[in-house]
């Protein structure tokens, strides 16, 4: 009997240091705020988001080529660039299978040979982290034949509220400790969906911006009132920035293009065009005289852009300058998106406060492919090799763990 009780008393002791471990776990919770371009702080009232520099790192962050949804979203879960993850743009040839790709179109969308790469939420459940998603691209999609742990899917009804997008986050941190996700991710679609209709700099957007920025106030409230909120690092960033497009600004691509020269023509911003057998010069030669895009030969495409490996990019890329459009038919809208990363309108905002971030500090600036490497630092876990680099965004770190 008394072995027993002394085999109990050590096994106690063996426990306790793991327990008193686990209450000091940190969680991470990450929202992306579609279209949220850096500078819309400095346009806009945002109190919330500058209550967050404020009480801890702000930045300016450089989305991957080309700036627009799908591809970044899924470069932020992946740390690959698109061209490395396969998602090259919101749509695309594929040229194995011939056919077309459309985040619109859930049958591809849902497909998962066309992720590859390892979201973070595959590799946090593989170290044994749970994980909760609520939307972010690729999330609802099959990859690698998993799921996050708790997860809600994209065309499912009822298509969530952002208030009950929150809710249901904090709903999650509230399980019991062994049921919790460590890592949140959230998705809200907007302002994207206003910058594209009204333009960055309009009082619509301004108020949409100021509607998010309240809602980013309410979230940071509920997670500060949980029993371990100062455990719980949340950062605010977007995939991609906004800028004005206008019907004066539009390279109709029908006046140099002849059928018979192209398989297939596909994507906006940059377009991608597989030529037919012998007019690859045809194609290219008549549109480097053209004015406001740049042509490229596949393999041309300039190193700061990581573009052009994927089979699913065309053999000769077409990218208009910033703010103009090449294409058949011009879009209707006022602001649009994809264009070069090096362009600050397409730059994005990035927030991050409590007990793993500097209080206070401006960053220099990282690239998104980052932001993996860093989740898998906040998470522990061992990260799989990405485009990203820990290095860059280190700064932004109180390292006491
Ligand atoms: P973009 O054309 O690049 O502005 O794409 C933005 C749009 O992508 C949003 O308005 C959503 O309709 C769509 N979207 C974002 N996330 C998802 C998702 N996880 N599944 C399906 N569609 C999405
Ligand atoms: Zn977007
Ligand atoms: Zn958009």
């Amino acid at each position: 009997m008394r072995k027993l009780i002394s085999t109990a008393f050590a096994l106690l002791l063996l426990l306790l240091p793991l327990s008193a471990q686990k209450t000091a776990q940190h969680y991470t919770v990450i929202v992306s705020l579609d279209g949220f371009r850096w500078d819309y702080p400095t346009m806009y009232e945002t109190p919330n988001l500058d209550r967050m520099a404020h009480e801890g790192v702000k930045a300016v962050m450089l989305p991957s080529y080309p700036a627009s949804t799908f591809p970044n979203h899924y470069t932020i879960a992946t740390g690959l660039v698109p061209d490395h993850n396969g998602i090259i743009n919101n749509s695309f040839w594929d040229v194995k299978n011939k056919r077309q790709y459309s985040m619109g179109d859930s049958a591809t969308r849902n497909n998962p040979d066309y992720y590859l790469g390892e979201p973070i939420w595959i590799t946090a459940q593989k170290q044994g982290v749970k994980t909760g998603n609520i939307y972010w691209v690729g999330s609802d999609i099959a990859i690698k034949g998993t799921y996050p742990t708790y997860h809600k899917v994209w065309a499912e009804k009822p298509f969530l509220t952002f208030e009950q997008r929150i809710d249901s986050a904090i709903v999650w941190l509230q399980k019991p400790e062994e049921e919790r996700p460590r890592l949140v991710m959230l998705y809200f679609e907007e302002p994207d969906g206003s910058g594209h209709h009204n333009g960055p700099r309009s009082p619509e957007t301004g108020a949409v911006v100021h509607r998010m920025d309240s809602l980013m106030g309410v979230l940071r409230a509920k997670i500060e009132s949980l029993p371990f909120g100062e455990n719980v690092n949340l950062i605010v960033t977007s995939d991609h920035g906004m800028v004005e497009i206008s019907p004066e600004r539009v390279v109709n691509m029908n006046r140099y293009l002849k059928p018979e020269w192209c398989e297939m023509i596909d994507g906006r911003t940059p377009t991608s065009i597989f030529s037919k057998a012998g007019y690859r010069d045809s194609i290219y030669n008549v549109l480097k005289k053209v004015e406001h895009i740049s042509v490229w030969k596949k393999e041309e495409i300039p190193a700061e852009l990581n573009y052009g490996s994927s089979d699913r990019i065309g053999d000769i890329v077409v990218a208009p300058e910033l703010g103009w459009q090449f294409t058949d038919v011009a879009r209707s809208t006022k602001g649009a998106h994809g264009y070069f990363p090096q362009s600050p309108e397409m730059q994005v905002m990035f927030r991050a406060v409590e007990s793993d971030f500097k209080k206070g500090y401006t960053a220099k600036g990282f690239v998104n492919v980052d932001i993996y490497p860093l989740l898998s630092y906040l998470l522990q876990i061992v990260p799989e090799k990405t485009d990203g680099q820990f290095e860059r965004v280190k700064e932004t770190l109180e390292i006491k763990r």
